[in-house]
């Protein structure tokens, strides 16, 4: 930790901070400039009381060396994380998709999405059963019944589960079902529930909150890491800006920003980082070019009839076009689809 004081502090100001980093159990080193002392602390930076340090008056700024995030930090594991999911590996050379409808409306609408993602390429089923809506009185999605009709589509199609948990009472039931939980982005920083899944053995898609900084977004992953489940990914699905022409803006700089911090392997959603199907695709192959291992996109037979999310959904045939075009992307950062 690096102590920056105020220009002109006297001796005995000095001394106060440097007795309080004793206080704490670190050893302080001043180094004196023409106008302005800067005080290091050394030793372990999990003793330092940052907060205490900064209401000090003749403290102007407190600059942590260490990283506040561990466990999902590149510094501490400089190895990619990869996630194997029956036979795909999240976070390898292959960029992963998972697709699928933004709710499970029915049986014959999940199976017939689930083969449609499936021959285009896709290699996860995604479905919502449990849905964060923004509004208590629109559709909330089909609850166990709907995780039942995806461990169908699952053994039509054998493509592995992408659904979300939305409490801590749930989550032994949606793992049960489930190959992958979905933390969804209102959930992002609702420690309890992170900590829950944190202590099941199954993989979480963790979403970004839409207003998380990169800083939370690692920390919200760091509390699942910390209770034992290293099995992360993170999804950048859009944050709320200015921007009033799309339904979220699809913040594309976090790709590589993340990829340079964690090791854990990265997700783009264009769907709901758009909100618009027309800008999906593009969306989708900006992604890949950002570095992102994977996407996770909406499609539903018949986007129009959708009970939620028709108009970021994707028909089969546009689905089948974004495969396509995203395979020649992929190639051209070194990646396979
Ligand atoms: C979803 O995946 O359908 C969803 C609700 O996503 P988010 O949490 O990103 O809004
Ligand atoms: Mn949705």
């Amino acid at each position: 930790m690096i102590i920056v004081l105020k220009a002109r502090v006297q001796e005995k100001q000095i001394k106060e901070v440097t007795d309080k980093i004793a206080k704490m159990g670190l050893k302080p080193h001043v180094s004196r400039g023409v106008d302005r002392t800067i005080i290091g602390a050394i030793g372990d930076e999990s003793k330092l009381k940052e907060d205490q340090l900064k209401a000090m008056p003749q403290v102007e700024r407190v600059m942590p060396v260490m990283k506040p995030y561990k466990l999902v930090s590149r510094e501490g594991t400089p190895e990619n994380t990869v996630i194997k999911v029956g036979k795909v590996s999240i976070g390898s050379k292959q960029i992963v998709v998972i697709a699928g409808p933004c709710s499970v409306e029915s049986e014959e609408q999940i199976i017939s999405i689930a083969k449609a993602v499936k021959k285009a390429g896709a290699t996860l089923l995604r479905g919502g059963a449990f849905k964060p809506r923004t509004s208590p009185y629109s559709f909330q999605g089909m609850g166990e019944e709907g995780l039942k009709l995806l461990e169908k589509a699952k053994k039509a199609t054998g493509l592995p589960i992408v659904t979300e948990v939305m409490t801590i009472e749930d989550v032994p039931l949606v793992a049960d079902y489930a190959d992958v939980l979905q933390i969804g982005a209102r959930n992002a920083q609702n420690y309890n529930l992170l900590r829950a899944v944190g202590k099941v053995d199954k993989p979480v898609l963790l979403k970004r909150g839409p207003a998380s900084s990169l800083n939370e977004f690692l920390m919200a992953a760091e509390y699942i890491l910390a209770e034992g489940n290293h099995k992360v990914m993170l999804c950048e699905r859009g944050i709320r800006t200015f921007c009033t022409f799309t339904r979220n803006t699809l913040d594309l700089n976090i790709v590589p920003a993340l990829k340079k911090e964690t090791h854990l392997p990265v997700i783009v959603d264009p769907s709901h980082g758009t909100g618009r199907t027309d800008l999906v695709t593009p969306m989708a192959l900006a992604g890949i070019a950002a570095g992102a291992d994977g996407l996770i996109i909406e499609a539903h037979p018949n986007p129009p009839e959708a009970v939620s999310d028709g108009d970021q959904s994707l028909t089969p045939a546009q689905f089948a076009n974004l495969m396509k075009a995203a395979k020649p992307v992929a190639r051209a950062v070194g990646r396979t689809l």
